[in-house]
Formats: structure tokens, C-alpha cells, sequence
């Protein structure tokens, strides 16, 4: 098969052709037919991750079908449809495993990062990290929810925000686009927030009801004047914009940060104390967190917007996305 593989960390990818993997008993071999390039897959290519053994192919959006099942499988067929993200298996054992959490799983695989992941045209998955795909989502477009899909779905299905409250949206990027979809499709009054007066038309399109000019207007005025936020989606990798949206919280308001940013983030506390507000943080989501993910955009017709890319220009796609410039995801198609 073919795959794209950093040899070592900080090298370039080399592609190339190696024996397609036999499934271990308790994994599935995923024909793949689409791979999201996450900003994530930085860690693999730079080595800025802990653990992280080489060669090593990255890709933690892979979508395709199953087509070879380990010999203790029961839950998946050959031929399933099925995705995996970030989220790449746990133990089962440990303590958060046994309450039930396996996102917070001590001994976690991270897909395309403990083990080998999608930029290849076939992957071994464990078994626990499988999510279905419907089979209207095409696959291109399947790939990013499930990494930036299930992150900004999971981080605001998971807030305090009920229908009709304030909800804000920092970034109109690879996560922000499908945070300001989901949060129209739940009912929030979604603000989009950008540095970029450009993205003003996109972000109403997708669904935002307000959208505010960062670069001319103060956010945390701007969501003041709306009532107050009850969550702040911030999804721009800034601890400026995190920052500055604090200020704009109401009663019982909550900055949820998913956009990682470089530094640490200053805090207004006093008006945190003022209004029981919090910073918060969230990860990703389980195979059935993607699942649910998935199946909801199906449902409401949440698409990412992508480019499409051949594995043979996996430099050109890597590039693109390290430099900010792809609109809004990059994928690559190996159908
Ligand atoms: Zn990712
Ligand atoms: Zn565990």
C-alpha cells in the first residue's frame, strides 16, 4: 500500500510503499477512502508530542470501509463504513475507564499518533475506537467531524446553553465554521466572532445571527450589549482572543476553550466572581461521541467546507494547513 510517513521528527513525509498491516485480534483494517489533516498531526510531524515512536503515519480523520476484522471482534462487520478520530482506543481498566470515561482514559491511543493512522490507503483501528458513518455523508466530508466536528459538537452538547441563549463562537476556522453550524442548528443565538471582517458573509450563511468585527469592536461589549454570553465557543488558538472575551460573559457564563493556544491565558477574575463565570476546556469525544457527531450533521446537513488533496501532494496539503491558508479543512481523498 502506499502511505506517507515521517521517518523522524521534524523530517519531511516520504511516501511510501509498504505491506498492507494484518488487524491484531481486537482491531478492525479500515480500506481508507478519506483523511482530514488536523493541525494536531503537528505533534507527529514535529515530535512536540510525548511517546511519539517513528516512522510514524499521521491522520487521526480517517474514514473508509472495514475490510479485514480481527479474529475477536463481534461489533463490526467486514464491509461496515466506519471512521476514527483522535481518540484511538482505551483500557478499560483503569479508573476513569472503569466510570465510564474513556476520553479521560490514562493509557488512551491517539490515532495516527501511538499508532500508525490515515495518511495511508489502509489502517488498523482498535475495535473501541469505530464510529459508524452514515451513508448519505460523503466521505470527504465525513472526515473533519471527526476531529474538529466532535470537538466543537461535544464542547457546546456538553455546555450549560439551552435554546435561545447567547452562544458565541471565537475563530471562523477549521473548527469555528462547524461550531457556528451547530450551535444555529441547537437553537443558540450564535455570534460569530472573527478578526477577519471577510469571513462576515460565510458566517451568516452558516447560521451565525450576529456576527462580530473583532478587529474593529470590542467583543466582550459586543456580547454585553447582546444580554451577556452563556458560552463562548473559542476555537481561535489565541489566549488573546480567549482573553478577550471573558468580559462578555453573563450570569453562569462559561469561556469553553477547544482552540489550544500557545500561552497561558489571563483571566479577569473579578468578573468571574461577578457573574459564577468559568474558563473551561474540552477534548474531542469517543468513537460514540464521533458517531453522534456524525449523525447529527447528517440529520441537520453540517458539512465542513474542504480541500481536497491526493496522498501523492501531502506536502502541498501539510503546507497549506500549517500556514493557515486552507479553507477550511484539508482532506485527503483516496478514493
Ligand atoms: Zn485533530
Ligand atoms: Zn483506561
Amino acid at each position: 500500500m502506499r502511505a506517507a510517513v515521517v521517518p523522524e521528527a521534524g523530517a519531511d513525509f516520504e511516501l511510501v510503499d509498504r505491506p498492507i498491516p494484518d488487524p491484531d485480534p481486537t482491531e478492525v483494517r479500515i480500506a481508507v477512502d478519506a483523511c482530514g489533516i488536523c493541525h494536531s498531526d503537528v505533534f507527529v510531524k514535529e515530535g512536540t508530542f510525548p511517546g511519539v515512536s517513528y516512522p510514524r503515519t499521521p491522520g487521526h480523520e480517517v474514514v473508509g470501509r472495514i475490510d479485514a476484522v480481527g479474529a475477536d471482534v463481534t461489533a463490526w462487520s467486514e464491509g461496515d463504513r466506519v471512521g476514527a478520530g483522535w481518540h484511538g482506543g482505551h483500557c478499560f481498566t483503569c479508573e476513569p475507564c472503569r466510570r465510564g470515561d474513556f476520553l479521560l482514559c490514562e493509557n488512551a491511543e491517539i490515532t495516527g499518533l501511538t499508532f500508525d493512522g490515515g495518511y495511508a490507503e489502509y489502517a488498523t483501528v482498535p475495535s473501541e475506537a469505530l464510529a459508524a458513518v452514515p451513508d448519505d455523508l460523503d466521505a470527504v466530508d465525513a472526515a473533519p467531524l471527526l476531529c474538529a466536528g466532535v470537538t466543537t459538537y461535544n464542547a457546546l452538547r456538553n455546555s450549560d446553553a439551552r435554546p435561545g441563549d447567547v452562544v458565541a463562537v471565537v475563530g471562523v476556522g477549521g473548527l469555528g465554521h462547524l461550531g457556528v453550524q451547530y450551535a444555529h442548528a441547537a437553537g443558540f443565538e450564535t455570534v460569530a466572532v472573527s478578526r477577519s471582517p471577510g469571513k462576515r458573509d460565510l458566517a451568516l450563511d452558516l447560521g451565525a445571527d450576529h456576527f462580530v468585527d473583532a478587529s474593529e469592536t470590542d467583543p466582550a461589549e459586543a456580547l454585553q450589549a447582546l444580554g451577556g454570553a452563556r458560552v463562548v465557543l473559542s476555537t481561535a488558538p489565541s489566549a488573546d482572543a480567549a482573553e478577550s472575551v471573558v468580559g462578555g460573559l453573563g450570569a453562569d457564563g462559561e469561556v469553553v476553550v477547544v482552540g489550544i493556544p500557545g500561552k497561558p491565558v489571563p483571566v479577569d477574575a473579578q468578573h468571574l466572581v461577578g457573574t459564577r463565570g468559568a474558563v473551561s476546556g474540552w477534548g474531542s469525544g469517543h468513537a460514540r461521541d464521533s458517531q453522534d457527531t456524525l449523525e447529527f450533521s447528517d440529520l441537520r446537513d453540517i458539512t465542513p467546507v474542504v480541500e481536497t488533496f491526493p496522498l501523492d501532494e501531502v506536502d502541498a496539503a501539510y503546507d497549506r494547513m500549517v500556514e493557515n491558508e486552507t479553507r477550511f479543512r484539508a482532506v485527503l481523498d483516496l478514493t
